[in-house]
């Protein structure tokens, strides 16, 4: 089961004269774009469990090897590489980030977390470095739950908190987690065996693309997040009187169309310009019965609402709900917000994420602060131990898009910033 890549593949796509840490890493994000790497041609879609999963795995075992490690499939579908410390069996930095993809997915999105480790890892190797902590290259299976109805079940095994359940969700063909295990070689009943023992993994890296705007706009190649965002969904419903589109005048109208108009410009007018990353997005809106001719009876969207604080969301939230019932009051009609997801801030650790300020300002680049408006795995890893995120310059801020696009020179700085991170962390512990 711990299969290895083909040599002979891997070779004639990588006769690398000069070893770029970062500018590799972005190249072989690129080779596993196609075949047999995605499970479509013309387009990336390497979705958990499927044969392009395992042949990423087994490519990217080998090039771990390659690079100093050694290399296992843990009971999850991650593939974990290690690289010894001067003791053996020390207590690990892992680094890493999600192997798979969106369907027609960006090449970068997870990839380049992974790849940037071996990288990173590599560049200690071919120096002879050994530290006073292992490192640990870590490609988690699913984060984007583009397969099965839930994301994260990979870093959520590693980090101890998966519900074994999971095992009974199926994907679009019927296939239960539970029958893709088996199809994997994986054993469905040991998933919980994946976690992470306490003091075996001491921090967790983790460097992704940014997929926002926020680092182009400002003309930055890199940023430090400070937290992923708390979020909560929402669903509103404005209810009226349906009525003839021609024969009620505009004055003996009970209509949630405009209702939900002002209260959508509330929305709007609330989320801006507010602090700690507060954004708000109406994504769904639906006018019931739903015709040309007819006044709606009622008008239901929703609401998504986020901030890296959970008191700015959730006072931006209250904000909207008293403007939705005073709206509702002055039209003479019913309002409604139903809560239908609470999720809660992840803080990034202070004390990591001030070491990887320090490492960014190292490569010459102004460390600038930023919350991760979308989740990712290292807020799951945190109920494991404490947890530091890079993020990388992304063209446009576009992803989930085959458009998204990163610049070798952002990935050197990232791989530089990574290093500089690791001595940082080096000199810590030695103190
Ligand atoms: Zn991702």
């Amino acid at each position: 089961m711990y299969g290895k890549g083909e040599p002979g593949r891997v070779a004639e796509a990588f006769e690398i004269g000069d070893f770029k840490p970062g500018v590799r890493a972005k190249t072989r994000c690129d080779l596993m774009g196609a075949p047999p790497y995605s499970e479509a041609e013309g387009m990336l879609v390497r979705r958990f469990l499927t044969s392009a999963h395992d042949e990423a795995l087994k490519t990217l075992a080998f090039w771990m090897e390659e690079a100093g490690m050694s290399a296992r499939r843990d009971h999850a579908g991650n593939l974990v590489g290690r690289y010894e410390g001067a003791t053996l069996g020390a207590p690990a930095l892992l680094v890493g980030s999600h192997i798979d993809s969106v369907r027609n997915g960006g090449r970068y999105d997870g990839a380049l977390g992974v790849m940037l480790g071996i990288d990173v890892v590599e560049a200690l190797a071919r120096a002879g470095r050994r530290l006073p902590f292992a490192v640990e290259v870590i490609a988690f299976g699913d984060e984007e739950g583009s397969r099965f109805p839930a994301s994260m079940t990979c870093s959520r095994a590693v980090a101890g908190t998966v519900d074994p359940s999971v095992m009974e969700m199926t994907d679009g063909d019927g296939v239960s987690l539970a029958q893709a295990f088996a199809a994997f070689a994986l054993d469905p009943t040991r998933l919980e065996e994946a976690a992470r023992k306490p003091g075996e993994v001491f921090a967790f890296l983790e460097a992704h693309i940014e997929q926002g705007p926020v680092l182009e706009a400002e003309g930055l190649a890199l940023g430090v997040v400070t937290a992923i965002a708390a979020q909560k969904r929402l669903m509103v419903r404005f209810a009226g009187v349906a009525g003839h589109a021609g024969t009620t005048p505009m004055n003996l109208r009970k209509d949630p169309g405009p209702a939900a108009a002002e209260a959508i410009l509330a929305l709007e007018r609330i989320c801006s310009g507010g602090k700690d990353g507060l954004v708000g997005t109406v994504g769904r809106i639906t006018a019931l019965p739903g015709a040309f001719n007819v006044i709606p009876g009622a008008v239901e969207y929703s609401m998504d609402v986020r901030a890296e604080v959970a008191a700015t969301r959730d006072a931006a939230v209250e904000a909207v709900t008293a403007e939705i019932h005073a709206i509702a009051a002055r039209r003479g009609l019913e309002a409604s917000v139903t809560l239908m997801q609470d999720l809660a801030a992840s803080p990034c650790d202070p004390g990591l994420t001030a070491l990887l300020e320090d490492a960014v300002a190292a490569t010459g680049q102004a460390p600038r602060r930023l919350p991760s408006g979308a989740g990712h795995d290292a807020m799951v890893i945190a109920d494991l131990c404490p947890t530091a995120m890079l993020f990388i310059r992304c063209e446009g801020g576009i992803s989930h898009n085959p458009r998204e696009a990163v610049t070798e020179a952002d990935c050197a700085l990232a791989a530089t910033a990574m290093l500089h991170f690791i001595d940082q962390l080096e000199r810590r512990e030695r103190a």
